[in-house]
């Protein structure tokens, strides 16, 4: 699905540098390198807080802590994506409430979240899911309108960005009360493990941020709140600071990939192509097609028969799954639903080869015209 073998090989000697640095410095923690790539990233999200920690399911905790929320505070989030955006909701207690998502861009219904809003409502978690954003100006203005935190679930979209109806554009991630991201290798921007990172302009909100990744300690051996260790290592930060510089033009070489598989996929009437939505920009974390004949599981088996890999991201709505099995409220998501049986990912990285393309895209029109 992703080729980080080759994208490491192109990058190796600035990479290489990057990681001996760190070694030769012993910075491990809170390196300087941690403090440039904060400052880095911040300037191109034009973002005034970049706090690098662990993961991307830790800066979604971070972020619920940072923000005060209580047990029994609900958080609205999609049934249809990855499960750490509830799953850190439900370990601090408070309630992930669910709904569905757009058939469209595959983000979160604004309309379902009017309908899903209570006196218990404190935050809305959009999913900018596979590389797009949700619609984050519809969002705002409901969460304006009820006095509610926006958390931006941004591991899948680093880099696009959101165009208002004033046309004013905005990195997502920078959108919201604070955005979360993850440098899980195979994400756009990726590390050599694991990473993360959280955004925010709100100054006291960055300095609690702080607090609560280091043991709520704002000075040495002083802790003013339960907090939690989450670091974005130095040697991290370092290897992330080289692949920040290439972040547009990661985004550029995935955008020719998808635009090749529109190009020859489009005429199938049973698959549908990803739709770009006119108010973001497309970093295609994902290249999701829906297979609309029933067939999508067939596809799956016949492309890895021919050895054509392929995903499913996600096969089973959040409230179907065990662990949220007590937040289910016995609601039915038809588009989630719709979506777990249709979607299927194709391979998408910075580094596909035209002649590797060429053959999956054959492979895949070989199933539907057979
Ligand atoms: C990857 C991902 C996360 C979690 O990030 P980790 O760094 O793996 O903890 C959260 N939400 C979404 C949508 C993701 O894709």
């Amino acid at each position: 699905m992703v080729d980080l073998q080759s994208q490491y090989q192109r990058l190796k000697p600035e990479l290489d540098a990057a990681m001996l640095g760190v070694a030769a410095d012993c910075t491990y923690i809170k390196g300087p390198a941690l403090v440039e790539f904060e400052s880095n990233l911040g300037a191109y999200l034009n973002v005034k807080h970049v706090i690098g920690v662990a993961n991307g399911t830790d800066a979604l905790q971070i972020a619920f802590m940072a923000l005060g929320l209580i047990p029994g505070d609900e958080v609205i989030v999609p049934s249809f994506t990855y499960v750490a955006t509830a799953e850190v909701i439900g370990l601090l207690r408070l309630t992930p409430v669910m709904v569905d998502v757009d058939l469209e861009s595959f983000t979160i219904s604004i309309e379902d979240i009017k309908k899903a809003i209570t006196a218990k409502t404190k935050a809305i978690v959009p999913v900018h899911l596979y590389g797009q954003s949700a619609d984050m100006e519809a969002i705002l203005a409901i969460a304006k309108e009820h006095q509610l935190y926006v958390i931006e679930d941004n591991a899948q979209a680093i880099g696009s960005d959101f165009t208002f109806s004033n046309g004013e554009t905005a990195k997502t991630g920078t959108l919201g009360d604070i955005g979360c991201t993850s440098f899980f290798p195979s994400k756009n921007l990726g590390c050599f493990g694991d990473g993360g990172a959280m955004f925010t302009n709100d100054d006291e909100l960055a300095s609690r941020i702080r607090m609560i990744a280091n043991h709520g300690q704002p000075r040495k051996y002083i802790h003013t709140v339960l907090g939690v260790n989450s670091r974005l290592d130095t040697i991290q930060a370092a290897i992330l600071k080289v692949k920040l510089r290439e972040l547009d033009d990661f985004a550029h070489r995935r955008q020719a990939v998808a635009a090749r598989y529109d190009a020859a996929l489009s005429d199938i009437t049973e698959l549908i192509c990803p739709t770009v939505m006119s108010y973001s920009s497309h970093v295609y974390h994902q290249y999701t097609v829906r297979v609309t004949n029933g067939k999508r599981d067939e596809l799956q088996a016949f492309l890895k028969e021919k050895g054509v890999p392929s995903m499913i991201y996600y096969p089973i709505p959040l409230y179907d799954q065990e662990a949220f099995a007590g937040y289910h409220n016995g609601v039915r998501h038809i588009h989630t639903e719709q979506l777990c049986q249709e979607v299927i990912s194709f391979p998408i990285h910075t580094e596909m080869e035209i002649e590797t393309q060429t053959f999956i895209i054959a492979t895949i029109k070989s199933f539907f015209t057979s």
